[in-house]
């Protein structure tokens, strides 16, 4: 039995629910939290509130956004010509992170995985389809290589090219199996320069 109050052990529990947050750390967080002045503890909870709130998902590509539109699809500046398709709007971070992309985004919402469910019409794929129009010319997909990754690049491939456009992935150097977020922008950056033809 712990000897923490029961609104403590409650933060705790919830804390150690994060990934990569274990028992130990929930704790240390939860008394670290306790000694903050309360405006402070506030903020961080207005915060968390604001994410459910305020975060809608674009209506074009998928990605979080305050609006409609996210940053990228409202943007005059981006080339409209490039589409790069990713797993989730955490992975549009990591190659933005690299100032080497210019195009636009779709995010799929996960990979396509039979064993877990997961079917094409559980992703955003007939909403990327319906925005490759005349003025779209390629669309990168950068996708992590894990075995369902390959199978939903594939998938993602074999509908595209079809309909005329390019199909290119990034370059090797991202560990297999490996996420974005756990690759450097420099790795990121050159797997996007190095991309290659599916
Ligand atoms: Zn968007």
């Amino acid at each position: 039995m712990s000897n923490n109050s029961n609104v403590v052990d409650n933060l705790i529990s919830k804390l150690s629910k994060l990934p990569g947050i274990g028992r130990k750390t929930a704790q240390r967080l939860s008394f670290y939290l306790l000694k903050l002045p309360r405006e402070e503890v506030i903020g961080l909870a207005r915060a968390l509130v604001d994410i459910k709130d305020k975060i809608k998902y674009c209506k074009v590509c998928f990605n979080i956004s305050e609006g409609e539109l996210c940053k990228f699809c409202r943007s005059e500046k981006r080339d409209k010509s490039v589409i790069c398709v990713v797993e989730e709007p955490n992975d549009i971070y990591f190659i933005e992170k690299t100032n080497e992309y210019r195009g636009l985004y779709h995010v799929l919402g996960g990979v396509l995985s039979p064993l877990n469910g997961i079917g094409v019409e559980d992703l955003k794929i007939k909403e990327l389809i319906k925005r490759l129009d005349e003025k779209v010319k390629e669309v990168i997909i950068a996708i992590n290589p894990s075995v369902e990754g390959e199978a939903t690049i594939l998938y993602l491939s074999k509908i595209i090219k079809p309909l005329g456009k390019k199909v290119t992935r990034l370059a090797r150097g991202i560990p297999v199996g490996g996420d974005l977020e756990y690759t450097d922008e420099v790795t990121v950056s050159k797997a996007l320069e190095g991309r290659i033809d599916v």
